[in-house]
């Protein structure tokens, strides 16, 4: 099935695959051992920066989403990220987490077909 998305869209998302892709790999992170979990917090990403000009952390509830970009604390990667390599929303994970796998990337396609298959 196609989406109707934008190409602007698209390519927003796929900024954020590279960039999450890159980062893994320079923190020695990995992504989760199910991969529809990396797919939801992308397209999270990508929409935040869509809206808000900036990669806000999606798995977290805000009172005020431009005060948080502001704030930039939970802009990806976050500060418990970047000290800790902390990441709740389970897309970056050390290698000794029980949740990670072994892929530092992703397909697009996979991505696309995660976000039809939740409309
Ligand atoms: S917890 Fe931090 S590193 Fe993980 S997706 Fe959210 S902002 Fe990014």
């Amino acid at each position: 099935m196609t989406t109707a998305k934008t190409g602007n869209q698209n390519q927003t998302l796929e900024s954020m695959k590279n960039f999450a892709e890159q980062y893994a790999q320079r923190t020695g992170t990995y992504f989760c051992s199910d991969t529809s979990v990396t797919a939801v917090v992308l397209e999270g990403l990508a929409k935040h920066k869509d809206q808000l000009g900036c990669p806000l952390c999606p798995c977290r509830h805000y009172e005020d989403k431009e005060a948080e970009v502001k704030n930039t604390f939970w802009n990806c990667p976050c500060v418990p990220m970047r000290e800790r390599r902390e990441c709740h929303c389970l897309l970056f994970l050390t290698p000794d987490h029980p949740f990670a796998g072994k892929e530092q990337s992703i397909e697009m396609d996979y991505i696309n077909q995660v976000r039809d298959s939740m409309k």
